[in-house]
């Protein structure tokens, strides 16, 4: 089933997801609070960098929603925390694992770019949840400066540190995502430093991703297959490709619907990712992911215009 989108203001999908199935996301950072301001983020530029965590959405409206979602039958392979920054940025996170977990027996997930799990305090609230997945884009500052240009006092040592100490302590899985993009993180030198972050963090298994969604950085630019193949091989026998295949939304008539809306969308006008969230009433990741299919097929196209990527129909 899947949620009336106008009755959500913190649950979006459940999306189809290469890794996760039908995954039911839950947005608890407004848009776009994060540690990081990756040259690659689909959401477009961070707007508040900071490592400060706060309450930013209060945890009993997320719980509300999670429980109006339980009580009409919602279902859904995962119940994923993610969205539009960084969720362990928000402090009442742990309140919201917990109602989860004592209401439904769905895996709870937890996308994390990782910055915050040096904290004993974020380790403590997450390590309980069925999946981890958290990024490592970078094994040297200066690759982390160049690919995640992080908020102030964070380095790629505390980084590593706070991932390997999340796995250890984790009671589920951890999958440690690598987004790689050309010319930037993925020389063979970056690639060894990543191996022995891997080595050291020995994730369960470790998926790397390229640029295949509007990045907030035009020159942020796709590995080829033989780069990707080439990088799968440098980072060790865990290591598996995840991109860039497109999302199947054959076969579910929702986000087949969805889908051309979308596309009908941009035949009229183009549009940025935001105007096509605001437009349907759907949120930006969601948003994120048909466009993402859509430029698989070659239905729509990217174009810049003051500063922004639009998009229109082909
Ligand atoms: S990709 Fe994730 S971690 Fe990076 S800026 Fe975007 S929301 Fe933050």
């Amino acid at each position: 089933m899947n949620p009336d989108h106008t009755q959500y203001t913190h649950l979006f999908g459940p999306v189809p997801s290469r890794r996760l199935g039908r995954s039911l996301g839950v947005d608890i950072v407004p848009f776009k609070v994060c540690s990081l301001n990756c040259i690659y983020c689909q959401l477009g530029p961070t707007t508040t960098l900071t490592t400060q965590r706060r309450p930013y959405v209060a945890a009993a409206d997320v719980i509300d929603e999670l429980r109006r979602w339980l009580d009409g039958g919602g279902s859904a392979d995962y119940i994923t925390l993610s969205g539009s920054g960084e969720p362990t940025l928000n402090s009442e996170l742990d309140q919201i694992i917990e109602f989860v977990q004592q209401h439904t027996e769905i895996p709870m997930a937890l996308l994390t770019n990782g910055t915050l799990l040096g904290d004993p305090q974020v380790r403590a609230q997450v390590s309980g949840l069925d999946l981890l997945i958290p990024s490592l884009d970078a094994a040297t500052d200066a690759a982390f400066a160049r690919v995640n240009r992080p908020a102030e006092g964070l380095d790629v040592e505390g980084l590593i540190e706070g991932i390997a100490a999340a796995r250890e302590q984790c009671a589920g899985q951890t999958w440690l995502e690598v987004m790689l993009v050309q010319g930037i993180n993925d020389s063979d030198e970056e690639l060894s430093a990543i191996r022995r972050a891997v080595e050291r963090i020995q994730p369960h298994r470790v998926q790397i991703n390229t640029v295949v969604r509007p990045p907030a950085e035009p020159d942020a630019r796709a590995l080829s297959p033989a780069e990707l193949a080439h990088a799968r091989d440098l980072l060790g026998p865990l290591t598996e490709i995840v991109a860039p295949l497109p999302e199947d939304y054959s076969g579910d008539l929702y986000h087949q619907q969805t889908s051309e809306a979308v596309h009908d969308l941009l035949r009229r006008r183009p549009c940025t990712i935001n105007d096509i969230a605001l437009g349907l009433s759907i949120h930006p990741n969601e948003a994120t992911k048909y466009v993402q299919a859509l430029l698989a097929e070659d239905r729509v196209e990217p174009l810049q215009k003051a500063g922004s990527v639009y998009y229109k129909a082909v």
